[in-house]
């Protein structure tokens, strides 16, 4: 099916409202998901709907928590999210590190128990429309869905890693990926139907490679959403023993340094840990001269010669810029059972989804 962007947000947003949500913060939640369908990232999307309304109603969440300050000094915070909706701890992390960054040029943010964060970049690109370089180093406590290079057995979150560089007069690069060789997000997207996962994205107990989401999820259909808990098999690191590397750094940075917590089994919470750095360009010498430099870089990079006839060399950021104007212009798609799913459960807290109009059914 497919829907305009802004219906698709004001459903989700009444969805939340009717689950008790503020408006401020039911407008973030349906503003942070549709754009990551925009951006083409549909599993940390929409399609997160069902899960957040009941992990809301299981407590995993707190709807209207606000962040609180552990520790800090000029150039670090310890930000503790207090298991509120990532959608608003997490911006008002980002807030924190780009007004300290602004004072002393660079600093960093420690973000432990945040709820779901999302679409890591999101956060990037933030701190990039207000001109600052970020990196981020992120892992999810409670969750253990990654095989590390070597094994077959889980040992890692999906732990994304995002970086965000501004140019003033052009825009960002914004890199921003799971150290999993997919996110868990794009095998629920491929298990409810959507867009298949690579071959070898996943690994079967006896390290057999496949793609099927059964590995992850065991057994499920129309009543039984897919669970990672009932399957036996384990995502893969991306990039073999480097990827691999990466996570088990993500885990150590966002998960040990902020005090979220690690993967593993002594986290039976959901919880987003974030290492945050900001860096503000002008306190590294003159902007022009910066962004100068790397738009003659960006120029050189892309200007390699493609690997397949009419393919093109782009850059992190690109691909989800060029997705996001073709849906806001087009149409958000969703696979049809993730839309029933989203329907559902508007039934369920009292909100008609065939109120919001849809393009196609
Ligand atoms: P992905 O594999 O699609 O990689 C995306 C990155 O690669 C982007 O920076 C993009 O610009 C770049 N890219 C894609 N195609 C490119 C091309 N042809 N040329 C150059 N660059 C290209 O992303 P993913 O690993 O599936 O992650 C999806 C999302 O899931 C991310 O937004 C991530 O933050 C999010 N995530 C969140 C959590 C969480 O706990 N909150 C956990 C895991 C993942």
């Amino acid at each position: 099916m497919l829907i305009k962007a802004d219906d698709l947000q004001a459903l989700v947003r009444d969805v939340f409202r009717a689950e008790g949500c503020s408006d401020a913060e039911s407008g973030r939640i349906a503003l942070y998901l549709v754009r990551a369908n925009l951006a083409g990232h549909d599993s940390h999307g929409v399609i997160r709907v069902p899960r957040y309304v009941a992990w809301e109603r299981s407590g995993e969440f707190v709807k209207n928590q606000t962040a609180e300050i552990v520790t800090e000094n000029d150039s670090l915070a310890v930000v503790d999210g207090r298991f509120g909706f990532g959608q608003s701890v997490g911006p008002e992390a980002v807030q924190i590190g780009m007004k300290k960054a602004a004072k002393s040029g660079a600093c960093v943010v420690a973000l432990r128990s945040a709820g779901h964060l999302g679409r890591i970049g999101e956060w990037a690109e933030m701190a990039a429309e207000a001109g600052l370089v970020s990196v981020h180093f992120v892992n999810v406590a409670g969750s253990q869905l990654v095989a590390p290079f070597g094994g077959v057995d889980r040992r890692l979150s999906t732990a994304p890693f995002s970086i965000g560089f501004p140019m003033r007069g052009s825009d960002p690069a914004i890199l921003d990926f799971a150290t999993s060789a997919v996110a868990e997000g794009k095998v629920l997207v491929a298990a409810r139907g959507g867009k298949k996962l690579p071959e070898g994205a996943l690994i079967e107990p006896d390290g057999r490679l496949t793609a099927d989401p059964h590995t992850l999820y065991g057994d499920y259909d129309d009543d039984r959403a897919p669970d990672a808990r009932n399957g036996k098999g384990a995502i893969r690191a991306f990039g073999e023993h480097k990827g691999s590397g990466l996570a088990f750094m993500c885990e150590l940075l966002g998960g040990a340094l902020t005090g979220s917590g690690c993967a593993g089994p002594g986290q039976p919470r959901f919880a987003n840990g974030m290492l945050s750095f900001y860096m503000v360009p002008s306190f590294f010498g003159p902007e022009e001269a910066y962004a100068a430099e790397a738009r003659r870089y960006i120029e050189f990079f892309k200007s390699s010669r493609a690997a397949e006839p009419g393919g093109e060399v782009l850059i992190p950021g690109e691909p989800e810029r060029r997705t996001k104007a073709e849906r806001l212009k087009n149409g958000v798609p969703l696979p049809d059972d993730a839309w029933r799913s989203i329907c559902a459960t508007a039934r369920e807290v009292g909100v008609d989804p065939e109120r919001y109009p849809v393009l196609q059914g």
